[in-house]
Formats: C-alpha cells, sequence, structure tokens
C-alpha cells in the first residue's frame, strides 16, 4: 500500500520529521516532484541532517530510497549530498535514481538567476536553483532524461538541440555568456558516473514492490499553496505539490494510494517574496518572537537559510490545502512552539471586499484578503518532548480540537518537538 506525506501549506511543515518517523514501518520510500530547491530538517539518533535531493529513507538500512521520474535531479548535488551523509555516519543507503528522470543542468541555473536578475522588483523569490527552467524544458520536450546519458549519440544530439535555444535567450534576450555544447557533454559525461551505480528501472520496482504487498511512502516537497494548478499561482513552484501527482512522479497506481497525510505545523510560515500573499502573518517584534522560536533552529529556510515569514495558523488556507491534496489525516508539528504565548490566535475567515468568507479564494482576491481572528487561551509551559497526548495541558488540547474541527481531517499525530520520538497519538474527534 502507499502513503503520501505531504504538505497542507507553503512547505517547511515538518514533512521530513513525519516522513523519517513513518518510514520506520517501510520498504521504499519516493521523493516523487521538485529538486534540490528545499529541504527536509531531519533530527535522529544519527545527528542534524538538512536533505535536499535524497528521500528521507536513507537512515533506515532496510528502505530502498527512489528519486522518482517527477524530480528534477542535479546530480552534483545528489553526489554531495550522498558524501555528506556518508561522512556524518550514516550508511550507503540503498538508492534508485529513475532512468525516466529528466536532468536538472548548469544552464537551468544560470537561466533561473538571469530571469530574476531581468524581472528586477517583479520577481517571484526563485530560489535560483533552476526549477522553473528545468520544468520549462521537460514540458517543451527539449529535457535529458537519466537514460539519455548511456547513449552518447542521442546526448550530444539532444544537448546540441537544447543549447541552440539557450544560446539564442543567453545572448539575445539576457545578453549573457553563450554556452559551450562540448564542456556541457564532458561535464555531464563526468557527472554520469557519479550516478552510475544507481541508475535504474524505478517504475517496473515500484509495480513488484506494490505486487509483493511493500508499504510504499511518498515525501512530498513544498505543500498545496505551492501547487501550479491549485496553488497560489504564480508564486508556486513548477512542479505538482499534490500527493495526486505521486501516481505520475513516482509511477504508483492512484488506487494503491490508501493513506495521504497532510502535514500542517501549529502556526504558519512561508519563504518566498514579501510580496506573496500570506494572510495570517505576524510582523513587527511578535512576528520576530515566534520566527526565532520556531521549528527546530528558528524559522530560517533549511536549503537556503532566508527567514521565513511567520503568522498564525490559517484555517482557511489549511483547510483548502488538505481538501486540494484529499487528506485522509492531517499530522499537526511544532504544537511546542507556542508554549509560550498567553493567547494564540487563528486565521479563520478571510475579509475581502468586506464580506468573510471561509472559502480559499484564487491569486486576485487573495491579495486583498484580510485575516479574521478567533483568539484561544495559550497554555503557559514547555511541553517539548511530550510522547502522551492525555497529558497535555487542557488548553493545548482545546487548541488542537479547535484546529480539527476548523480543517475537517483528523489529526492523529501531534509533534511536540524535532527529534524522531517527539510525537504523541490523538483519538481524532471526527
Ligand atoms: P519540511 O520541508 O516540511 O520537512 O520542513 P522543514 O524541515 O523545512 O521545517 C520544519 C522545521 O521544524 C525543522 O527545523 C524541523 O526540525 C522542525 N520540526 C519538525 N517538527 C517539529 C516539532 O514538532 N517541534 C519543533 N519545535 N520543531 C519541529
Amino acid at each position: 500500500m502507499v502513503k503520501a506525506i505531504v504538505g497542507a501549506n507553503w512547505g517547511d511543515e515538518g514533512k521530513g520529521k513525519i516522513t523519517d518517523m513513518l518510514a520506520e514501518q517501510s520498504d521504499v520510500v519516493i521523493r516523487f516532484q521538485g529538486g534540490a530547491n528545499a529541504g527536509h530538517t531531519i533530527i535522529n539518533d544519527m545527528g542534524r541532517f538538512a536533505l535536499h535531493i535524497l528521500p528521507s529513507g536513507i537512515f533506515y538500512p532496510h528502505i530502498t530510497n527512489i528519486i522518482g521520474n517527477g524530480v528534477a535531479l542535479d546530480i552534483q548535488k545528489l553526489a554531495d549530498e550522498l558524501r555528506d551523509v556518508t561522512s556524518q555516519g550514516v550508511p550507503a543507503p540503498k538508492l534508485i535514481v529513475s532512468e525516466r528522470a529528466q536532468l536538472l543542468m548548469p544552464y537551468h541555473v544560470l537561466q533561473d538567476g538571469y530571469e530574476e536578475e531581468r524581472l528586477g522588483g517583479k520577481a517571484f523569490g526563485s530560489t535560483k536553483s533552476g526549477i522553473a527552467p528545468f520544468y520549462s524544458d521537460k514540458y517543451a520536450k527539449t529535457g535529458i532524461q537519466v537514460c539519455d546519458l548511456f547513449d552518447e549519440q542521442r546526448l550530444l544530439e539532444r544537448l546540441t538541440a537544447a543549447v541552440t535555444v539557450k544560446n539564442i535567450l543567453f545572448e539575445h534576450l539576457y545578453r549573457k555568456p553563450a554556452l559551450d555544447v562540448r564542456e556541457l557533454f564532458d561535464q555531464l559525461l563526468r557527472l554520469r558516473e557519479e550516478i552510475r551505480p544507481y541508475v535504474g528501472d524505478a517504475v517496473g520496482f515500484v509495480h513488484q514492490a506494490l505486487a509483493d504487498g511493500k508499504n510504499i511512502l511518498l515525501e512530498g516537497q513544498l505543500g498545496s499553496m505551492k501547487d501550479p494548478d491549485l496553488g497560489i499561482f504564480p508564486m508556486t513552484t513548477s512542479s505538482h505539490t499534490l500527493a495526486g501527482f505521486g501516481c505520475v512522479g513516482a509511477a504508483v497506481p492512484p488506487s494503491a494510494m490508501e493513506e495521504v497525510i497532510c502535514v500542517t505545523k501549529a502556526y504558519s510560515s512561508c519563504v518566498g517574496s514579501s510580496t506573496e500573499p500570506f494572510v495570517s502573518e505576524v510582523t513587527g517584534p511578535e512576528g520576530d518572537e515566534l520566527r526565532r522560536r520556531g521549528g527546530d533552529k528558528g524559522e530560517f529556510g533549511a536549503t537556503t537559510g532566508r527567514p521565513r515569514r511567520v503568522g498564525w495558523f490559517d484555517a482557511v488556507a489549511t483547510r483548502y490545502g488538505c481538501m486540494v491534496q484529499g487528506a485522509t489525516q492531517a499530522a499537526l508539528t511544532c504544537l511546542d512552539v507556542l508554549g509560550y504565548l498567553d493567547e494564540i490566535k487563528v486565521c479563520t475567515g478571510y475579509e475581502i471586499d468586506g464580506a468573510v468568507t471561509g472559502r480559499f479564494p484564487t491569486t486576485p482576491a487573495l491579495l486583498r484578503a484580510k485575516p479574521v481572528f478567533t483568539s484561544l487561551p495559550g497554555w503557559k509551559c514547555d511541553i517539548r518532548g511530550c510522547t502522551d497526548y492525555r497529558a497535555l495541558p487542557e488548553n493545548a488540547k482545546a487548541y488542537v480540537d479547535f484546529l480539527e474541527s476548523q480543517i475537517s481531517v483528523p489529526i492523529r499525530m501531534v509533534s511536540t518537538g524535532p527529534k524522531r520520538r517527539e510525537i504523541t497519538q490523538r483519538a481524532s474527534k471526527l
């Protein structure tokens, strides 16, 4: 059976921790979309790790980890990350890189940077890791698949075709130096050797694993709000962040997906440009304090180090985020972070043009939305590391009950700290 772990919001919900925890009972963990542009922070017995491209199952020797065909594969980053984790004492993981995955090329990174420069103040806050140009090329069918690396003539032909177009763009739109096909070709052949031992038929493997009754975990990157179709377009990412895309990006059949665990934090955080709509944002000293106390080391990007914008729990966005994911349950993380507050606000409605709505709108209306808050009493104590839900303070449980009633999805896991075991299991009231 297949379980997907995905984000209900803007990313950074703590999916890495939940995946790391649930991976124990899984046989296969698959990354199915995105690239190395965001990261999961995982803290376990082996240390603190920021994973960007490797699946979170790499800490368990019994797990086969797969980089699925839907991922933007930056081979250099994968090789560096593999070296990093093994140098921190993690045994060499079992890894399959799908032969159908496409390559994030050095020119995608360049193009991303050039485009942000061209857009100036109107930029989308890209991480400049080449993700948007990568997916544009994939759908324009000029991308290069991993399997192409093993047919040199085909590789040279496809690379030449891609670079011809890039050079027109680079020289005439961006006024930047042209690329050299031969240099790129040689670079790719070198990179090919880094992944050669891992390349395989991930599609066949996944279907065989299902036939053998294995447990498969899909690991999503970012969250619902960042989906290019159902999110806050155009301030989205370029691959689908929804569990449904796992059927494409990890090649699992829709009928095999039995559980969709939507991860959401007890407050909100969002990376990206300051122009991005973030209705429940908390700014000023109040926001600085929440940011400083958030996550395991404050709310700063795992990949970029950028300070994240923070806000109160947004029930409108999260209800919608869980709905479009098809959540069968929710996991609430970072409840411990809120222990310092006398009162905690929850955004329960959006006021748009004078009317209050609970429906998550499209971007033009979202940009005009003002938050409507409901306040709940805080619990004013440290619950970090608590593993028994019943032992939590009444106000903390009342807060979780309230969030559950707002999002209409059973909250079954409540996380009380960044470490693997810092989690409670909750009997849902729904
Ligand atoms: P992901 O991309 O969804 O995996 O999220 P990130 O790793 O970017 O951000 C989540 C942050 O919260 C990380 O620093 C985690 O270590 C941390 N974290 C996860 N769960 C909890 C929790 O329950 N409490 C606290 N304090 N931190 C947590």
